[in-house]
């Protein structure tokens, strides 16, 4: 298959934060499904990588960044923090983001893990953490108003409390999500979309990630037209997943 786009529509530019040490259960595949589909789309791809020293990319239109061990998290913790207000200012200037699990805890005020570490968050999305002696594990349906029927895998300690400036990504029909008490999953806040699925995400569930790149699209070049990608392997993925059981 190739990789290019056969048209060029302009270039879009995807970050991923942190793939050496946040980057579990497949979340990479997040990442080149963005790069896939851009190209599908007739946009030409780049891919870049921000590891911790990094010098921060310029022109970002597209932010991933994946689940981890609680000890990626304490490695990761001071870059992020040091990356904070970038992060921040591109948040709320409308950047499209992914932001799976340990990622997605770390973007929000804290964690507190279970053995009582606090791991202070960038504080972009207004959610909290904190690590129980449960781990939440297995085959999640989410229902999204937005996105339809969300599919992916789950495996965390951490219980995510969403404050009242944010909403989630959606309920979930099976398995626990955000914690194990008030049935929701992920969150939603400006252009970001937050989750504790991996499986990855973004194979299985195309409708995200063609709503990152059209946003991407549209902030940078006016308006979205979109191509024809191939959606065999997504819904063949989308129809196993589905069969899954917890
Ligand atoms: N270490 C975090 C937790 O267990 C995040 C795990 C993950 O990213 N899968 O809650």
């Amino acid at each position: 298959m190739t990789q290019e786009a056969s048209e060029n529509k302009g270039t879009i530019r995807v970050v991923q934060l942190y793939p050496r040490d946040m980057n579990i259960y497949g979340d990479w595949g997040n990442a080149l499904v963005l790069k896939r589909r851009i190209a599908w789309h007739g946009y030409t791809p780049e891919l870049l990588e921000y590891n911790v020293g990094d010098d921060f990319p310029e022109d970002v239109d597209v932010i991933v960044g994946g689940g981890g061990q609680d000890s990626g998290q304490l490695v990761i913790q001071a870059d992020l923090l040091s990356r904070g207000s970038t992060l921040q200012e591109l948040a709320e200037d409308g950047t499209p983001m992914l932001l799976i699990c340990g990622m997605y805890q770390l973007f929000g005020r804290f964690f507190k893990t279970r053995t009582g570490s606090v791991i202070p968050g960038i504080g972009v999305l207004d959610v909290e953490t904190h690590g129980t002696d449960e781990r939440l594990i297995g085959n999640v349906k989410v229902e999204s108003e937005e996105f339809g029927e969300i599919l992916g895998y789950e495996n965390h300690s951490g219980q995510t409390t969403l404050g009242p400036g944010i909403r989630a990504l959606g309920t979930t029909a099976k398995g626990t999500g955000n914690n194990s008490s008030d049935g929701q999953e992920g969150a939603r806040y400006k252009n970001i979309v937050a989750s504790y699925l991996h499986g990855s995400l973004l194979p299985k569930n195309p409708a995200i990630a063609d709503f990152l790149i059209s946003t991407a699209v549209e902030r940078k070049y006016g308006s979205f037209t979109a191509g024809a990608p191939d959606d065999r392997f997504a819904v063949l993925a989308r129809e196993h997943a589905g069969r899954r059981p917890r």
